[in-house]
């Protein structure tokens, strides 16, 4: 699961998560009331942040990745990438280093999940992903046509928009 929040009720019936990825410490990414219902032992990555505000039994089971480091999850490699803001207006929302774009690496497919973030550099020079994950909603992540230059511009083989209508 990657930034399960909601509360337990949402997760009724599915079965329980085998690992957990946290982009960011906003609400709409990073709620301990339901990761403390249905993380289990399922092994966490997040960013350093969320990482600091995990209470002492979930961060037992997490680690903390900044951006550009790699590590694994359950032999699934994983490697965290910036995701930030950088329209001048708009930076205070996601600053620079604190969250975390993942690439999750299946074999010899890549999935990408961008986290609320712009177009930045690193997104932009992506290379063969095979599925991406594209937040998409002002005034904290992409513009639609941000978000479309950047499919034109990396190329992923299929892309699912999330994160619209967002408060
Ligand atoms: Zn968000």
């Amino acid at each position: 699961m990657v930034d399960p929040v909601g509360g337990a009720a949402a997760y009724e019936g599915l079965p329980a998560p085998t690992a957990i990825l946290i982009t960011y410490g906003h609400g709409d990414h990073f709620d301990v009331p339901t990761l403390e219902a249905i993380a289990s032992n399922a092994p966490i990555i997040t960013n350093t942040d969320v990482f600091g505000k995990l209470p002492k039994d979930l961060k037992a089971q997490a680690k903390a990745l900044a951006n550009g480091e790699d590590d694994s999850l359950n032999s699934i490699a994983i490697s965290a990438i910036p995701m930030h803001n950088i329209t001048a207006d708009r930076v205070n929302y996601h600053p620079v280093g604190v969250g975390n774009g993942y690439l999750i690496i299946l074999g010899d497919k890549v999935v990408y999940v961008a986290g609320d973030t712009e177009p930045i550099p690193k997104m932009l020079a992506l290379m063969g992903i095979a599925v991406t994950f594209l937040s998409m909603n002002l005034p904290y992540t992409m513009t639609p046509e941000q978000a479309l230059e950047a499919i034109n511009t990396f190329r992923p083989a299929v892309v699912y928009s999330y994160h619209y209508n967002v408060k």
